[in-house]
């Protein structure tokens, strides 16, 4: 059997195809299961259990318009896929399905075979579990990831000399309501130098100038990775004692790699994940929380109370509490 998975989303969602993925491959060992997502989705794709093929669909970029589509298109109906999953839930995705070829396509997008509706209460592991599981391929919700040991090296440096604990710091986000302040990850990270932790900044090119600014502001004392590849940083989360973030992406392939995350919420919700006992939620609980499903570009109150009212000393407490230190 050959699957293909569509999910052009961000880096979050391809980490959370993990489980669907690697029922898909228990239940056809000898098939091959392919995964179409965006170019920044794409590393950890390739990261993930059970994943043999990786189909990029630069949907922003060279693959931007109808001429793009149909292109990506014709890459993927090279894959030749029996069976697709879609849990995107868009129609483009829904015609990219179908330009694949696939005759049999069980998803959430227009265009599929098989459409099915989505709970949008249920947490984001379950919307590609649920369609493989549709498909016979029954799993677990865990979440999974393999380090790059292509990339072993470059952490290893990174690291070099550092003293444990080593807490990676993910500032960043995609929507801008959910960073926490910049002032405050600073203070964080200077409470952590104080307790004899390794603060690591990990974020992509485009959070350069966050990194810089909390790094000024926290002394200078802070190893700053912020701008490398994905699977550079995923190389260096793997090596982490603990990881603190938003609700996003570098944030969830911590928890794949199995490590210990503190994971700070504001407009999205914590109901929408299944935490382990390694991991937790933190959360003010105004009465407006959650008000998105993925953060929206502006606080519609003005006040941006949820991630605002989140005090250093409740994150610093958590994070000591997570690091099992005193
Ligand atoms: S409405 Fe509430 S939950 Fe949404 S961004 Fe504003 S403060 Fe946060």
């Amino acid at each position: 059997m050959r699957v293909l998975v569509l999910q052009p989303g961000y880096l979050g969602d391809t980490v959370f195809l993990g489980p669907a993925v690697r029922a898909l491959k228990a239940r056809w060992p000898e098939g091959r299961v392919g995964l179409c997502v965006t170019p920044r989705g794409a590393p950890a794709a390739r990261l993930l259990p059970g994943c043999d093929e990786v189909l990029v669909f630069d949907k922003r970029g060279a693959d931007r318009g109808p001429a793009g589509l149909w292109r990506a298109g014709r890459r993927l109906r090279a894959f030749g896929a029996e069976l697709a999953l879609v849990p995107h839930v868009s129609a483009r995705t829904g015609l990219l399905a179908w330009l694949s070829g696939a005759p049999r396509r069980i998803g959430y997008a227009p265009l599929c075979t098989e459409r099915v509706r989505l709970d949008r209460g249920r947490p984001f592991v379950d919307r590609a579990l649920v369609l493989a599981e549709r498909a016979g391929a029954p799993g677990e919700p865990a979440l999974a990831l393999d380090a790059p040991a292509a990339h072993a090296a470059y952490a290893e440096g990174v690291l070099a000399g550092a003293r444990r604990p080593v807490v990676g710091l993910v500032p960043g986000a995609e929507w801008a309501t959910k960073r926490w302040a910049a002032e405050r990850f600073a203070a964080l990270a200077a409470e952590l130098v104080r307790d004899g932790a390794t603060p690591v900044l990990l974020g992509g090119p485009s959070e350069r100038a966050l990194a810089s600014r909390i790094q000024a502001l926290s002394g200078g004392a802070l190893r700053d990775t912020t701008g490398n590849a994905i699977d550079e940083a995923v190389a260096v989360l793997a090596r982490c004692d603990l990881v603190v973030g938003g609700d996003t992406g570098l944030v969830h392939c911590a928890r794949a790699l199995q490590r210990p995350a503190l994971v700070l919420f504001g407009p999205t919700a914590p109901e929408r994940h299944r935490f382990t006992h390694r991991e937790r939620a933190l959360t003010v609980g105004i009465a407006c929380q959650p008000c998105h499903d993925h953060g929206p570009p502006t606080c519609p109150l003005g006040h941006h109370g949820c991630l605002a009212q989140l005090e250093v000393a409740q994150v610093a407490g958590a994070a000591r509490a997570l690091l099992q230190l005193p």
